[in-house]
């Protein structure tokens, strides 16, 4: 089947969270679909100790997909700013200099012509990338078009061709983009629940995880830094067990495995914690973002596609480096909540503006609470 679809498609899940970072969960418009982050320094800096793999090769069974869901986060450096670190006090909302950081967004857009799909920047008709089908094999490869100023830096397909990402960067101004595109299959709601105390990616009672058992999770940081250690501790609470490797998470089999060499956060085989070495300086201004954790869900099957956390190693607005504290712990326990599926929990009793359901998933100080461990029941089973 040829492609034709996919102009009518291009719907967007476009999940985002973050520690300071009110978190977004709802079904968006294409033209919606873009986020940015701005970081402190080179976007290239997220790619540090990673392995990248630029060509993919489409297979038939892909291309023949009749149409793909879009989602694309841009990574913009913002050093232009010259925020002077040094003399930050906090809050990001307080700074200035602001509206001047952020560059008119570009939205990226696919569409067809002559029979290959096209990646165009919105507005333009300049394409950027194209995916060009080989008429013999029916295989389409990924490529970047005649001197357009991009390069391909990783491509990923997961195994049953549902789901393809790219990386790519600009080379003026070295923006990092990151483009994800799910199999459009048949579109449905996501599964409720009627008790909506429990909060997921998705909203309030819509329990999305992923379906794959076991699970596979891994560690994509040094492991003599003070990172790998912190994410250990934060894994085991996750799993009340001293188990690195093998755990369960409700029902759910978790395969935990520290990788030397590893792709980078776009992979769609990979959830990874990784340790970048930039500073976050957010989608949205906010006084504190010590880490971010970038979530795909299927807007067609509900679930987790996809998700990386990113742990910067120098906050914004704090300027102090991380050590293996309570502090680097608790912000792991809280992206992998995330990544597990969990959103923020930040309903408070009227009377006394205590939060109602103590949780890790709170902007608390609290570790990992039964609260949380209920609400991944929901999704992935009773403990066995
Ligand atoms: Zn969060």
């Amino acid at each position: 089947m040829k492609p034709r679809a996919l102009a009518m498609l291009l719907w967007v899940s476009s999940f985002w969270s973050a520690c300071g970072i009110v978190e977004q969960s709802r079904m968006r418009h294409p033209s919606e679909a873009q986020r940015i982050i701005y970081f402190k320094g080179s976007p290239s800096a997220l790619l540090n100790g990673t392995t990248l793999e630029p060509d993919l090769m489409l297979p038939r069974a892909a291309a023949s997909m009749p149409a793909y869901a879009l989602n694309s986060i841009e990574f913009v450096s913002a050093e232009e700013a010259t925020v002077d670190v040094s003399s930050q006090t906090g809050i990001e909302a307080d700074n200035k200099n602001w509206d001047t950081l952020t560059p008119p967004q570009e939205l990226l857009r696919f569409s067809i012509k002559d029979s290959n799909l096209w990646l165009t920047k919105d507005g333009t008709e300049e394409p950027i990338l194209v995916f060009q089908e080989n008429p013999s094999d029916g295989t389409w490869k990924l490529s970047t078009w005649q001197n357009a100023d991009v390069e391909i830096l990783h491509a990923s397909v997961s195994p049953d061709a549902s789901m393809l990402s790219f990386l790519f960067r600009l080379k003026v101004g070295e923006s990092l983009f990151a483009i994800y595109l799910m199999g459009n299959e048949v579109v449905r709601d996501p599964p409720a629940m009627v008790d909506r105390r429990y909060k997921y990616t998705a909203g309030d009672g819509f329990p999305v995880g992923y379906r794959a058992n076991p699970l596979k999770l891994d560690l994509c940081v040094d492991k003599y830094d003070a990172y790998f250690e912190a994410a250990i501790i934060a894994w085991s609470h996750w799993k009340q067990s001293q188990t690195y490797s093998e755990a369960y998470i409700g029902n759910t089999l978790v395969l935990t495995e520290w990788l030397e060499q590893y792709p980078p956060f776009s992979d769609v085989n990979t959830r990874c914690i990784y340790a970048v070495d930039a500073y976050d300086f957010s989608s949205a201004p906010s006084s504190y973002v010590g880490g971010t954790t970038i979530v795909n869900l299927n807007p067609f099957s509900w679930e987790m596609a996809h998700s990386a956390v990113l742990i910067p190693k120098v906050v914004y607005g704090n300027s102090v480096r991380y050590a293996a504290t309570d502090e680097l712990i608790h912000v792991m326990e809280h992206e992998i909540g995330h990544m597990l599926g969990l959103g923020h929990q930040f309903e408070r009793s009227e009377q006394t503006g205590e939060y109602l359901y103590p949780s890790v998933m709170s902007y608390g100080d609290v570790g990992v609470q039964p609260y949380d461990f209920e609400a991944l029941e929901k999704i992935y089973g009773v403990r066995p």
